[in-house]
């Protein structure tokens, strides 16, 4: 591994046997706002960005006019396009100002150029290998607890927003940035069907006219892969769909509460306005932030346009239909008695 890669002073050394990567984080964050121009131009763009929010019944989406995010947006994620072009989490493709912490020895936790969020990481494998949740959940609930006391992990499917299908990443970010984090509890109370509930984990089903969210809330990882375990294949059977049945997550932990996982389930990837010409075009790709609250959209002229029953049309159209989720809801809530 080329050691240029790593940021690895005593500082850093100090807080990571201390196992506070959280402060790490903060640490790598500053350290390239200082050495690295790209982020810094694009960090202070992110604080003068415009916003606007959308109330539907209890809970908020934001838009968010991020230019910047163009590429991602419109990435060609294709086997061809992705087969035809160098891998950009894979080391020796980093941009030169570039450099990582190594979390739990398999990760490396990098800041982000293009932000969403006020402090926006990405957490990818060293090892080039595919965007693939059934492996990795354990991994994706350990780093979220690591990062817990400031950031929120993201999982993107690599059919439904990974902008990397091939190499596998997590997002992650300022916590409580994204609405949903602070909407769940309401959104649960007001729309939620609890599936599973037993004094060590609940899991609830949430239809609330926008999307189809699963949220498992448990302090006792083993029961939370548990659970994911018999949803993921219960909706992989139902759905069909290769190399993996879609869906977003959004998980975060606390020390009291423990993890807070919120899975969004997608029938595709983007929707249908996406693909218009102009004038009809609106360039919206949704993932897990934009789900989960920050519709991100690149071009201004969309960003004018926006507006509330839009945003429900493309938010129904990317999540799974209601008589799937009805199904898998039941289905799951039998097994788990
Ligand atoms: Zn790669």
């Amino acid at each position: 591994m080329p050691a240029q890669k790593f940021l690895n002073d005593s500082y850093i050394e100090n807080l990571i046997i201390n196992n506070d990567y959280a402060s790490a984080a903060v640490y790598l964050f500053k350290s390239q706002l200082n050495g690295w121009p790209l982020l810094k131009k694009n960090y202070d763009a992110l604080e003068s960005v415009q916003t606007e929010s959308f109330w539907f019944g209890g809970f908020k989406i934001k838009v968010q006019f991020n230019p910047e995010r163009i590429k991602s947006t419109s990435a060609k994620v294709d086997e061809s396009s992705i087969r035809n072009r160098k891998c950009f989490l894979c080391l020796e493709n980093l941009p030169e100002e570039q450099k990582g912490i190594i979390l739990l020895e398999d990760y490396l936790l990098l800041c982000n150029p293009y932000p969403i969020l006020p402090q926006h990481f990405t957490i990818s494998t060293v090892e080039h290998k595919p965007q693939q949740i059934s492996n990795a959940f354990g991994e994706f609930l350990e780093l979220s607890k690591v990062l817990s006391p400031g950031y929120t992990l993201v999982y993107n499917g690599p059919a439904c927003g990974a902008s990397a299908p091939d190499h596998l990443h997590f997002p992650a970010g300022t916590k409580n940035f994204i609405p949903i984090e602070n909407d769940i509890q309401q959104l649960k109370n007001d729309y939620g069907n609890i599936v599973q509930e037993d004094g060590i984990i609940t899991t609830s089903f949430i239809d609330d006219g926008l999307r189809k969210i699963i949220f498992i809330e448990s302090n006792d990882k083993e029961e939370i892969k548990k659970t994911f375990k018999l949803i993921y294949q219960t909706y992989d059977e139902q759905s069909g769909v290769t190399p993996e049945p879609m869906m977003n997550s959004i998980c975060s932990y606390d020390t009291e509460f423990g993890w807070s996982v919120i899975i969004f389930l997608r029938s595709k990837h983007r929707p249908e306005c996406f693909y218009k010409n102009d004038p009809e075009r609106i360039l919206i790709s949704p993932a897990a932030i934009d789900l989960g609250g920050v519709v991100v959209i690149p071009r201004e002229t969309d960003f004018l346009k926006v507006n509330k029953e839009m945003l429900h049309q493309i938010f129904n159209e990317v999540s799974t239909d209601k008589r799937t989720f009805f199904l898998l809801g039941k289905k799951v809530k039998t097994e788990l008695r």
